[in-house]
Order: structure tokens, then sequence, then C-alpha cells
């Protein structure tokens, strides 16, 4: 297994270190509007022109603090560090991508799949699948320069993580709201790895249905997060969302950091003081578990009705 995977770095190193012509013909990026600033001259040989980087020259290559990988070019969020493995190869490695963030295409050697940024298109490595390195059996391949990584500290992008019932109807409201990047269904709070929705449904894996949000602190802020999520579904019922019914949809807050955990906790206070008999569980974040392709963006997909919908409490 190993020789076959050092065969495919070579094949990566052999497709041109920091040369271009590795893409699509005709398919260049163009710099989009970026909050890291005007590419360099080696970001452009590399996100717009299809370079690659170096092995062992990135910032990331050995790099595995948690938080977010963006797009250089756009600021767009792609990774987690929680998808990020060593992989000896001299690139960054995830074995998943944040959904929808990543577009895959052929590449014009006629052999590799090119991943780019699904925003602006900027050019981020190769995936490889089949390599068995993770359980997940996928390899993003992804140069340094092609990414920015932001912990829960950053003025650009940070993660907020909530548990309210079925998370189609959680998803599609919060990716409505201003200064949010981009929300995610999945699953957190559990004991196994890898939980699957079939696993999840039993209600055995201890995982609530959650949905992790991407912001922007410079546009919104996790008060504002917290405040909708509270409005958006029913934090007085226990182990349970209307129609929806086991612990896999109870209410959750589940915080990054002690400042959510701050904020969240004088919210919840406050609904009490009003009157309201609240069930939301205040925990602390482990990691998320993407939920399998068909439950992202779902109800846009099928055009499907939310049962959650905002009601005021505040
Ligand atoms: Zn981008």
């Amino acid at each position: 297994m190993k020789s076959r995977f050092r065969k495919l770095c070579r094949a990566v190193l052999f497709a041109g270190v920091m040369t271009g012509g590795g893409g699509m013909p005709g398919a260049e990026t163009k710099p989009a509007p970026s909050p890291y600033g005007p590419l360099s001259e080696a970001e452009k040989q590399v996100i717009l022109h299809k370079g690659t980087e170096r092995p062992f020259s990135g910032r990331y290559e050995d790099f595995f603090q948690p938080g977010v990988y963006a797009c250089r070019n756009c600021g767009a969020p792609l990774y987690v560090s929680d998808d990020k493995f060593k992989t000896d190869c001299g690139w960054p490695g995830f074995d998943d991508e944040i959904p929808g963030a990543v577009v895959r295409k052929p590449d014009a050697d006629g052999q590799r799949t090119e991943i780019l940024c699904g925003r602006c298109g900027g050019h981020l490595g190769h995936v490889f699948a089949g390599e068995r390195l993770t359980p997940k059996n996928v390899r993003h391949c992804v140069n340094s320069i092609s990414l920015v990584f932001e912990d829960q500290r950053s003025e650009r992008l940070r993660r907020a993580v909530f548990a309210g019932g079925c998370f189609w109807g959680v998803e599609a409201l919060f990716r409505k709201l201003p200064g949010v990047w981009t929300a995610v269904s999945g699953y957190t709070g559990g004991t196994t790895e890898h939980p699957t929705y079939r696993e999840v449904c039993t209600g055995k894996t201890g995982h609530a249905e959650a949905v992790e949000v991407f912001y922007d602190p410079g546009k919104t802020n996790y008060e504002t997060l917290c405040r909708y999520f509270l409005e958006i579904h029913d934090p007085t019922q226990q182990d349970r969302q209307g129609p929806d019914v086991g612990t896999q949809y109870r209410s959750a807050i589940f915080y990054l950091d002690d400042e959510q955990r701050d904020t969240a906790r004088k919210l919840l206070a406050q609904l009490k003081e009003k009157g309201y008999a609240v069930k939301t569980q205040l925990l602390p974040f482990t990691r998320f578990w993407n939920a399998e392709p068909y439950h992202q963006d779902y109800l846009r997909r099928n055009g499907g009705v939310s049962c959650h919908r905002r009601v005021s409490r505040f």
C-alpha cells in the first residue's frame, strides 16, 4: 500500500512543481475579492495557473491545529482540521471537504482529478481515492499556498454548532442568515466514529442531528446566531422536535470556546427568566461528522418545506 501511495505522490510531482498547465484548458481562474488581500506571484502561479508548490515547502504540510482552512483567493471555508491527516507526501491531506465547498474536474493529464474552490474556481490540488490511508479512503492533496488557516479567534471565519431537531430545516434557515458562509448537516455529541444516518436513527450512538455553521465574525456574531437558533426551533421540547422523536432530535448547543459557552448560558438564562421551561443542553464541542451527501442542502435541492420556522422568544 505504501509503495502504491508513493507512486501516486510521484505522479503529483511529475505533473510540474511550480508550473502551470495541470488543469482544464481555457479555464483560467481570476483573482477574487479576498479578505486576505491581493495574491502574490507564487500564489497566482498555483491558484490561478494550476501550478504545484514544492513538496514539504508549504506551511500546513505538518500542521494540525484545530480550525478551518479557507480559500486564499476568495475566503470561502473549504476544509476543517478534523479531516486533516498526516500523509508523508509533502502536501496537506484531507479525507473530506466541507460539503459543497470543493469542485472536482478531470485533469488535463487525463488521469487525475483536479480540485477547485467551489466559489471562485481557485486551484487547490488533486483528489485521490482508493489509497486506504483513512477509513474514508479519500485524499485531497492540497497546496498549502491555496489555503489560509483560521482558528476560533479568527476575525474572518469561525464555527458554531447547534442541534435543534431534523438538520434539514436548521441548516436551511442558517444558510439564509446574513454573515453565514455556509451551514452543514451532520452528527455530534455521540460516542461512535464515522456515524451513519441509519446508526444515529437508532438513538444508540448518542449523536444528535446537528448543524455546523461557518460564519464571518466581521458581519455577524455568536450571540446573533445563538438567539436565532433558540427561535427557529422549540427549546422547551425534551428529546424531540415536532414529529421527530428520539434523543438524536434533542436540543443542544455545542460550544467551541468559553466565549460561546458564556453567551449561550446567558441566553438560556434569559429564556428561563421569561418563563420558558428550556430543555436545551449546553455541552462542549468534540467533533462534527458530516452527514451523507444526500442530506446536505436537502430542502433547497428537493423543494421540501421545513418544520422549522422563526418564533420570537427574546
Ligand atoms: Zn475560493
